[in-house]
């Protein structure tokens, strides 16, 4: 039993009511951060995964990461002090941070949207300042553990997180945990093959699934097939002077734009190819595609269900339902406060259990 008899939410008349337990239970609570390329993101997190309150900031990695850092760590301190006058205790802070993450030291060994970020100790220089233990995830498995926390993929054992933004990123979820693979490197969906003969990725490689999947991909792809067909985006493209957007290409398929349907076709051909091979692999229960490129979703998820439908075997391919994220932006916090609280179990099993029991 955890709670004191002197505790005033503890015990009346021999029992608790809801509402006092709930009160309990509400005086601890975690922070989540999410440190991407363009926007910090900090907030405060219940024991049970809702967000109490949170707070955004723009990254400019361009000043240079001692500022960025400051920039983060104020940001953490501001949450807890809130927090503190709100009457809560946070117990952990879990940090989403891009790029090659060492996940036991706690070290961003490099980050493509972060260029200076060259083996920095963020949980070292976060457990200074905050004080609180910490866990640095990589952003995109954090958000994948926030699906798979609290949103579309709430209570799945298995599931493959595939975020279709800027890149693809991916993250993978086996028996309830982020699976990081020997060096933290697992689940770099994007980078997976779809088509040897494709376009060159930024990875040097050639036909990774992100050249297809990505808003950035898709730009590309509108680009070169503007040279030889005719297309509502030529006019856009010369208004915008060069600037056409993923959301112009949905929009124009919407008005029945044939070259923007034949990308988004393609994007869906060789992403329901991917998810294929990762069904087969995996077999997992869920396949939860998030990001903005799923605007798309009802132009491009024939595609990939025929495509998925074609090369799949039957069992798997029958298990694994594939649906569309539910936390948008704060799946990054979510993720990363309960990477953060799985890791308090790991220190602390038996007080978190206690905790949860109350719930
Ligand atoms: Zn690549």
């Amino acid at each position: 039993m955890v709670l004191q008899p002197s505790n005033p939410f503890s015990q009346r008349n021999g029992r608790r009511t809801h509402q006092k337990e709930t009160s309990y239970v509400m005086k601890k609570s975690l922070i989540g951060a999410d440190l991407g390329g363009t926007n910090i993101r900090v907030g405060a997190i219940s024991l049970q995964g809702k967000i109490l309150h949170f707070k955004k900031e723009s990254t400019n990695p361009e000043n240079g990461k001692d500022l960025v850092i400051r920039k983060l760590l104020l940001m953490l301190k501001k949450t807890i002090q809130e927090e503190k006058a709100q009457g809560r205790k946070p117990v952990a802070l879990g940090i989403g941070a891009p790029g090659v993450i060492r996940i036991r030291q706690g070290i961003v060994v490099s980050s493509p949207n972060l260029p200076d970020w060259i083996h920095v100790p963020l949980k070292k220089i976060a457990g200074r300042e905050i004080g609180l233990p910490v866990v640095v995830e990589n952003d995109a498995n954090a958000a994948a553990y926030g699906e798979q926390w609290m949103g579309a993929g709430k209570g799945a054992n298995s599931m493959i997180c595939i975020t279709l933004g800027t890149g693809v990123g991916g993250g993978i979820i086996l028996n309830h945990r982020v699976w990081h693979g020997e060096d933290g490197m697992a689940a770099e969906v994007g980078h997976t093959t779809v088509n040897p003969d494709g376009p060159r990725c930024k990875c040097g490689n050639t036909g990774c699934l992100e050249v297809y999947a990505s808003a950035t991909g898709i730009i590309s792809e509108v680009r070169r097939r503007l040279k030889r067909e005719e297309s509502v985006l030529k006019d856009l493209d010369r208004k915008q002077e060069g600037k056409i957007t993923a959301e112009d290409v949905f929009r124009s398929a919407r008005a029945g734009d044939l070259l923007s349907l034949r990308v988004i076709r393609q994007m869906g051909r060789y992403l329901g190819i991917g998810i294929a091979n990762l069904v087969n692999i995996f077999n997992p229960e869920l396949i939860v595609l998030s990001g903005g490129v799923t605007a798309a979703w009802k132009d491009f998820m024939p595609m990939v269900l025929e495509e998925v439908r074609s090369r799949a075997f039957e069992v798997p391919r029958d298990r694994a339902k594939i649906l569309k994220a539910k936390l948008g932006d704060h799946a990054g916090i979510i993720g990363a406060a309960g990477v953060a609280l799985q890791m308090l179990k790991g220190f602390k099993g038996s007080r978190v259990q206690e905790f949860k029991r109350t719930t």
